[in-house]
Parts: structure tokens; C-alpha cells; sequence
């Protein structure tokens, strides 16, 4: 391989594993936040449900209070009747409307008992999704505390790895890279049935073979990054073999 590609492949690889452990460290982040974000909300919405079963359990007393009171009055009324005190057509037709009172008072008392017993059922499984959120937190906190300590760590120790291998890839080539990277252009680029891999450029014959025998480097017309030569890959895969 060309002393350049092999400079700038180094480089590229460097900084791909920097990247990588940046995303990592960011995603191990957002999880964590992610959890804690769920945990807030299925608080505030057990707070929302809670509110409402006090509202409902108030309505409830409400009836059971209005009940009883119009109840009393039924009684009383009854007690006239059977009594025969005051107008008999008058009490019965007062007794009547009571009925119809109470009746509608029931039956509002055992829509709210059911709504009751609704919420209730409701508040219960929002406190399940609240453990299984405080579960997931504590996951993710866990993941974070041992795996940032690493990342970070390799991190800081690629870092004099890859300033030695940018210092090593000064002048044209360095400027080149630079703005490669900076236009999230591939920087190397392979070559597919004689176009560029990325950006489809007809490639000529000849820069190919001089790439391949590692006698010149050679860029793409259509985007600038350097071809690989077909040795590269190999090193590529052995490369990863040993970052495992
Ligand atoms: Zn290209």
C-alpha cells in the first residue's frame, strides 16, 4: 500500500473509533434521560388520576349525603300518610316525587362507584408503569456509571494517537482530509465496476491499477476522496480482528 493511503487510512480509523465512542457516551446519556423523563410523566399523570378520584370520591359522599337526606324526608312523609295527617293526595303525590328523587340519586351513586372503581384501576397500572420506568432508570444509570468511565478513558487514550497521525498527514494531504471530513465526505472510497462507490464517477483505468500496485494515490473527479487499494481491505479486517 502507498505510504499516503496508509497514513490517511490510519487517521480515518483513529477518528472513526473517536466518533463511535462519542455516540456511545451521548446515547448512554439520552437513555438516561429518557428514563427520567418517562418517571415524570407517569407522576405527573398518577397526580392527574389521583386528583380525579378525590374529585370522584367527593361526588360520591355528595350523593350519599343527598340520599339519605331525601330518604328522611320520604320517611317523613310516609309517617304523615300512615298517620293520616295533612292532604292524603297532596303526601302521596310529594311521596311520589321522593321516589323519583331517590331513584335518580341511586343510580347517579352507582355510576360514580363504577367510575370509582375505574379510576382506581387506572391508578394501578399507571403505578406498574411507574416501577417498570424506575426499573429502566436505574438500568440506565447503572449502564452509565460503568460504561462512561471506560469510553472516556479510551477516548483520552486515542487522542495523542491521533495527533501523532494528523501531525503525520501535514501539507496538501492533511488540507485535503480536513476538508473531506469536514464535508462528511467518505474520504475513501472504493471503487465499483470501475465508478466510485460514492459518488458514481467514472474512474479511468489506469488510476486504478497504479492505486492497486501502490505506486501513486489517486482521487475521485466527483468528490475528492482517495480510492482505497484492493490491498487495504484485508488490513481493514485484520485491523478489526485485533480491536477485538
Ligand atoms: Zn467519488
Amino acid at each position: 500500500m502507498h505510504d499516503d493511503l496508509l497514513a490517511i487510512h490510519d487517521l480515518l480509523k483513529v477518528e472513526n473509533e473517536m466518533m463511535d465512542l462519542r455516540a456511545e457516551a451521548a446515547k448512554l446519556a439520552a437513555r438516561v434521560q429518557k428514563a427520567r423523563a418517562r418517571i415524570q410523566q407517569t407522576q405527573q399523570q398518577q397526580a392527574i388520576e389521583e386528583a380525579r378520584l378525590a374529585e370522584i370520591r367527593e361526588e360520591e359522599r355528595t350523593l350519599n349525603r343527598r340520599i339519605r337526606e331525601y330518604g328522611a324526608k320520604r320517611e317523613r312523609t310516609q309517617g304523615h300518610i300512615d298517620a293520616g295527617r295533612g292532604d292524603y293526595n297532596s303526601a302521596l303525590e310529594q311521596l311520589k316525587e321522593l321516589d323519583q328523587i331517590v331513584d335518580r340519586l341511586e343510580s347517579e351513586l352507582l355510576e360514580t362507584i363504577e367510575e370509582k372503581e375505574r379510576q382506581e384501576v387506572c391508578i394501578e397500572r399507571t403505578k406498574e408503569l411507574l416501577v417498570v420506568a424506575k426499573g429502566r432508570a436505574v438500568t440506565a444509570s447503572e449502564a452509565q456509571r460503568t460504561r462512561r468511565p471506560e469510553v472516556e478513558a479510551r477516548f483520552k487514550s486515542l487522542a495523542p494517537t491521533r495527533k501523532a497521525r494528523t501531525d503525520a498527514l501535514a501539507g496538501h494531504l492533511g488540507q485535503r482530509y480536513a476538508d473531506l471530513r469536514a464535508r462528511k465526505r467518505p474520504v475513501l472510497v472504493r471503487a465499483v465496476n470501475g465508478s466510485c462507490e460514492f459518488c458514481n464517477m467514472a474512474i479511468p483505468a489506469h488510476y486504478l491499477a497504479e492505486v492497486a500496485g501502490g505506486k501513486r494515490v489517486h482521487t475521485c473527479r466527483g468528490c475528492g476522496c482517495w480510492f482505497r487499494d484492493a490491498v487495504e481491505t484485508e488490513d481493514e479486517s485484520s485491523d478489526e480482528e485485533d480491536a477485538d
